[in-house]
């Protein structure tokens, strides 16, 4: 231990021992917890918000369940569908029924059903093609080890949105393949990552078709909220987990370490540091991270969505034949579904505003914001959307312990530059989130599988 570390012995008398400490209660941590807890070892949860969950909140306002942060679980997540099954909770249906809506280039609102947007023939051939490529990228990658890709170097050298001009000069098909993983997965504008990250969304979905299917990736939710994931492991693991506790320094050697959290020091054998990697930073490590440790972490960050929840007496858009869904890359809400609670008799509908859009409403005030959102509501389903009677947003870039959504990812170059090191450990100490999950990434599932794969490593 270093000097400090004798000096906190002789002046904090709460130093606690434990095998393992877990910087945060996410569904990461807390599912690394659970897994060493079930080996038998004594393990702390350290958590710097009062409540447990990080990016899973199920809240409620105006009287409206929300899920403010994450929600929809897709059949390729097995590794959360497992731990569903588990805990005991169920799942129901988005409700999907009836023609979704999309608005082309051209300004005009068309009704469609089944997966494809009603646009022109050529277009619809140009995304098809794309798509094809995708797949095909996408088949080629591990998602575990995305530098390895045969066409890693040469991806990763290049913005998605330079590598779909170079695709094609159809720029609504262009459009709408970058709807997928710009605005709607990576939260970035399409110049702002590589094509090799666009892959990896892709394969770690299991394919970029998977993600264009609004019926696949957006299958399921789960009845009284997804948060109910975190909280019941939580409540397994009892009073091991300790919120209001923001660890501020690990002191450390390669025989274990010393953390720091809330004026109080817990001595363990190995740290699981499950923090999103953009906040691993705020904590001090004394002696310092190794220096690829302290640049990776500038070169991944998160993007910007407002996840909007807008309540209506009824699901009115359901009498007119209508899903829900709606889809336009020339909207401010590039995308909106039915999400009405499991038996409630109002109508919910969840929209998102996306990167450089947010950041343009989020320099309005609320009323403007609010009217521009209900604008394009209204401009997808008809004026009725323009008058509900509850209307929230989620801003996940105004709270301290997340600073954006859904989750972080690499600047152009970074995957290849800094990938094969984001899983690697100091000393005593582990780090990982849903930020650097292969299969699953940025999800609910990755965030489980790295917490197993976090409790493997340090058994
Ligand atoms: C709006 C939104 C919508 C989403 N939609 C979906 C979806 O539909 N489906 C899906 O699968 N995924 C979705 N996601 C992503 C998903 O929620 C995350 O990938 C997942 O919850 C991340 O879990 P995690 O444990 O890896 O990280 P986090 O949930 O970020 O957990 C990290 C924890 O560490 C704590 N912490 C940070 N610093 C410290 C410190 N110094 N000391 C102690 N504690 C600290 C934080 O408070 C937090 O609780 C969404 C996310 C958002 C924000």
């Amino acid at each position: 231990m270093t000097e400090h570390a004798e000096h906190t012995e002789h002046t904090e008398h709460t130093e606690h021992t434990v095998d393992v400490v877990v910087v945060g209660a996410g569904v990461t941590g807390l599912t690394a917890a659970t897994e060493l807890t079930d080996r038998g070892l004594d393990v702390v949860v350290l958590e710097a918000r009062d409540r447990v969950g990080g990016r899973l909140w199920t809240d409620t306002h105006d009287d409206v369940m929300l899920e403010l942060g994450g929600q929809w679980v897709s059949p390729d997540q097995t590794a959360l569908l497992a731990t569903l099954d588990r805990l005991g909770l169920d799942t129901f249906e988005r409700y999907r029924s009836g023609a979704g809506v999309y608005i082309g280039r051209d300004g005009v609102r068309r009704e469609f059903t089944g997966a494809d947007f009603p646009v022109a023939d050529r277009t619809a051939a140009e995304v098809d093609r794309i798509t094809d490529l995708l797949d095909g990228l996408a088949a080629a990658m591990d998602p575990d080890r995305p530098w390895e890709h045969p066409q890693a170097h040469e991806l990763d050298r290049i913005t998605f949105g330079a590598w779909l001009a170079e695709q094609t000069d159809d720029v609504e098909a262009r459009d709408n393949v970058a709807l997928y993983i710009g605005p709607a997965m990576l939260t970035k504008p399409v110049h702002a990552f590589s094509a090799l990250s666009a892959v990896l969304m892709a394969a770690s979905a299991g394919s970029f078709s998977h993600l264009v299917d609004a019926d696949f990736i957006l299958d399921k939710r789960v009845v009284g909220g997804l948060q109910q994931v975190p909280v019941r492991l939580a409540a397994a693991l009892g009073d091991r987990v300790h919120t209001d506790s923001a660890v501020d320094l690990v002191e450390w050697s390669d025989d274990g370490a010393v953390v720091h959290a809330a004026g109080r020091t817990w001595r363990a054998r190995r740290v699981v540091v499950a923090v999103p990697p953009t906040l691993v930073s705020r904590i001090r490590f004394l002696p310092n991270l190794p220096p690829v440790h302290l640049q990776w972490r500038q070169h991944q960050s998160f993007g910007i969505v407002i996840k909007l929840h807008v309540t209506y007496a009824t699901p009115f858009w359901r009498d007119a034949g209508l899903s829900g869904t709606a889809f336009s890359p020339y909207e401010v809400v590039h995308e909106c579904y039915d999400n009405t609670n499991h038996g409630d008799a109002r109508g919910t509908l969840v929209g998102f505003v996306s990167d450089e859009n947010a950041d343009e409403l989020l320099l309005l005030d609320a009323a403007e914001r609010r009217e521009r959102v209900l604008g394009s509501l209204a401009r997808f389903l008809g004026p009725e959307a323009a008058h509900p009677v509850a209307y929230y947003e989620s801003r996940w870039s105004f709270e301290e312990w997340t600073a954006g959504a859904y989750a972080t990812s690499f600047d152009v170059g970074g995957l290849t530059r800094y990938g094969p090191f984001v899983r690697q450990p100091v000393g005593p100490i582990e780090f990982g989130t849903s930020d650097v999950a292969g299969l699953g990434f940025q999800h609910v599932d990755g965030a489980i599988r790295v917490g197993r794969d976090l409790a493997d490593r340090v058994r």
